[in-house]
C-alpha cells in the first residue's frame, strides 16, 4: 500500500528528551500504514522546561495527540485539561489525545505491562508481588496490578526522592482496594531476601541495569532468586540486564520490557484511532 502524507493527516508524536532512539515512530507509522490510516508519529526533543510551550503549540496545531517520555511524565499531569481515572491515580501522563481543544492524559504504562504478563501466560490475580522501584513505571504497574486482583505487592525503594510518594501509594492501594500493599527501604536485605522469597513474580521498574549502566543489578545476587519465581525487568536497552542473566542463572523464567512498549503504545494507537494496533505485524517487524 502507499503512503503519502496529505492535508488531512493527522499529527500523533513524542515527547521528552532523549527521544531520537525510540522505536514508537516506527511501530506507530507502520501500523497506520497498514491499516491505511492518514496519521503520521514524529519525535520531538523536548526538555522538562519547554514543555508547556511544546504542549500549548501542539494543541494550536491541532494534533490528534502525543506520547511523552521522562522527563515529562508528571509535569503533563499538570498540563492537560483532563485525566483519565489511571493518569490521576498514578500522577503521571505517558499519553495524551486531543479532542476538539481538551488535552486528556492517560497511562498506558500499567495496561501494557499487565498485557505483556499474559503473553508469558501469567494473570496477577491472588499473586504475590515484590515490586522494585516507585517512578512513574512502578506505580502505573502497582496500581494496575491492585486493580486486577493482585494479592499483595511489596514495594522496594530507596530512601530518596519517591519515598512520600511511594507511601502514599501503598496507603492509597490499601484503602481503594482489596490487595495489600507495603513498603520497604531497597536497602534492607532481609526483607527483599523474604519478599522474594514469598513472590510469585519480581518485577526491575527503575532503571538500574540500564544502558550505560549494564552491570548493575539491583538485587545483590542470584541467591535471593527462586526458580518458580517469574521475573521480570522493564528495561529494554539492554535486552538482557544483568538481572535477567541473574535470574536465568537461578532457573526462573524471564522476560524483558520489550513487550510492555509494545502493549502500551498499541493502548496509545487504540485511543488516538478508535482501532487495535495490527500486533502481529509489530512483533513480527520490530520485536522478533
Ligand atoms: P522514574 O519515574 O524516574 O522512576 C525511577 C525509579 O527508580 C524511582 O523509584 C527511583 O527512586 C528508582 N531509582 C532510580 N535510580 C536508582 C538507583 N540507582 N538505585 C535505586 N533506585 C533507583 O522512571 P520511570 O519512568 O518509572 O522508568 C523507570 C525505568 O523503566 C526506566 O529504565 C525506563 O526506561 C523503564 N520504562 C520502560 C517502559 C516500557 O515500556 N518497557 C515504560 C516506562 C519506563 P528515586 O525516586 O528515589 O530516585
Amino acid at each position: 500500500m502507499s503512503y503519502s502524507i496529505t492535508g488531512h493527516t493527522r499529527l500523533t508524536g513524542l515527547l521528552g528528551s532523549p527521544v531520537a532512539h525510540s522505536i514508537s515512530p516506527l511501530m506507530h507509522n507502520k501500523s497506520f500504514q497498514a491499516l491505511g490510516l492518514d496519521y503520521v508519529y514524529l519525535c520531538f526533543d523536548i526538555k522538562e522546561n519547554q514543555l508547556k510551550s511544546a504542549v500549548e503549540a501542539l494543541k494550536l496545531l491541532n494534533v490528534r495527540g502525543f506520547n511523552c517520555t521522562m522527563p515529562d511524565k508528571t509535569k503533563m499531569c499538570e498540563l492537560a485539561d483532563r485525566l483519565s481515572p489511571a493518569a490521576r491515580i498514578i500522577g503521571a501522563v505517558n499519553t495524551v489525545v486531543n479532542e476538539d481543544g481538551i488535552l486528556t492524559g492517560h497511562n498506558t504504562d500499567g495496561i501494557g505491562y499487565i498485557q505483556s504478563l499474559f503473553e508469558t501466560g501469567f494473570s496477577v490475580a491472588k499473586k504475590h508481588i515484590t515490586l522494585l522501584g516507585a517512578g512513574g513505571a512502578a506505580t502505573a504497574i502497582c496500581v494496575q496490578a491492585a486493580l486486577d486482583g493482585a494479592a499483595s505487592i511489596h514495594v522496594f525503594n530507596r530512601h530518596g526522592r519517591s519515598w512520600n510518594h511511594a507511601q502514599n501509594l501503598v496507603d492509597s492501594i490499601n484503602r481503594n482496594t482489596p490487595c495489600h500493599a507495603e513498603l520497604f527501604d531497597l536497602m534492607d536485605e532481609s526483607s527483599l531476601k523474604s519478599s522474594i522469597h514469598d513472590s510469585d513474580l519480581l518485577t526491575n521498574a527503575t532503571p538500574i541495569g540500564m544502558a550505560p549502566n549494564e552491570k548493575l543489578s539491583p538485587i545483590p545476587s542470584s541467591k535471593f532468586l527462586h526458580e518458580s519465581l517469574l521475573v521480570s525487568d522493564i528495561i529494554y536497552n539492554p535486552r538482557e540486564t544483568l538481572f535477567m542473566r541473574q535470574a536465568k542463572e537461578r532457573g526462573c523464567k524471564t522476560f524483558n520490557g520489550l513487550y510492555m512498549l509494545l502493549y502500551q503504545g498499541a493502548e496509545a494507537f487504540r485511543i488516538w484511532t478508535g482501532q487495535q494496533m495490527p500486533i502481529q505485524l509489530i512483533k513480527e517487524t520490530y520485536f522478533s
